[in-house]
């Protein structure tokens, strides 16, 4: 089955890398990390949508991210990232309802990838595993008020999967009960985050899954506690052969979205991205 090759972009600051360079890759689809809130007015969407024209690039996914997010360790990012965190929940809800009408209004027949409206992709940040804690029913609300809100603009939004086991997630899922409500699968982060086998999570969510990231990394000594390492693809402990064949398994016929994270370096994190496409070019049948 052959599915179209994707990166990781980012239009201003941000994760993925710029789009000049994804350009340079020839890549026919991207994730789009969603510029900072001054980057979103409506007189930028004809700006970005001519330089996408410009670039042949079809957008996927459009990433939501927050001011005040940081990846720096495990502990740091159970109290910053995404909807988990209570103190910037309130705030960030806002926000995640302009970047989904930013995405709306950048939805474009010629640059949604779908052809319909793009949908939001985020990490909710660390879910609460028991059911009965206070704060997954919280998380829970917020969830389906978000699902809500993008069903008015026909919009999905597609959970970033690592910070929780697969179980948990599915649970989560369930209890949040939205059509709109699928999930971005990225293998890596089960294992920099310690949170299971990827390949058996990948089954298990295969009914939620509508978008991939490939991405490698080998485990920390420390799994939940310690990060484990991103690595370039085909380095770390993903089995992309395996992971194909999931995905043929599951019918899933979306891109294959290379993630590789390396900022202060765009040059060696185009390269390696060059590398994964001709890996992903070389298992795919
Ligand atoms: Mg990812």
């Amino acid at each position: 089955m052959t599915r179209p090759l994707g990166a990781f972009a980012s239009l201003d600051a941000g994760l993925g890398l710029q789009l000049d360079l994804v350009g340079e890759l020839g890549v026919p689809t991207i994730h789009l990390h969603a510029p900072h809130q001054g980057g979103r007015s409506d007189e930028s969407i004809a700006g970005y949508q001519a330089k996408l024209r410009d670039h042949n690039l079809k957008v996927s996914v459009l990433f939501a991210g927050f001011d005040g997010e940081s990846y720096e360790s495990i502990p740091i990012v159970k109290q910053s990232v995404g909807l988990a965190p209570k103190e910037t929940r309130d705030e960030r809800v806002v926000e995640f309802k302009e970047i989904a009408d930013f995405a709306h209004k950048l939805s474009a027949p010629d640059i949604s990838y779908t052809g319909k409206i793009i949908p939001v992709g985020m990490h909710l940040g660390f879910i609460e595993e028991d059911p009965n804690h206070p704060e997954f029913s919280a998380l829970v609300e917020v969830t389906q008020e978000l699902c809500d809100y993008c069903a008015q603009n026909n919009q999905a939004i597609h959970l970033e999967t690592g910070q929780e086991s697969a179980d948990g997630l599915v649970t989560f899922l369930e209890a949040v009960n939205r059509p709109n409500l699928f999930v971005n699968f990225d293998p890596a982060n089960m294992i920099l985050y310690g949170s299971g086998d990827p390949m058996l999570a990948l089954r298990k969510l295969g009914p939620y899954l509508q978008s991939v990231h490939c991405k490698d990394a080998i485990g920390s000594d420390q799994p939940g506690i310690t990060w484990g390492k991103e690595t370039p693809l085909g380095e770390g402990e993903v089995d992309f052969n395996e992971m194909l064949l999931i995905l043929d398994e599951l019918l899933y016929h979306g891109p294959l979205t290379i993630e590789r994270e390396i900022p202060e370096d765009p040059e060696r994190q185009k390269s390696e991205i060059q590398q994964a496409m001709n890996l992903l070019k070389s298992v795919t049948r």
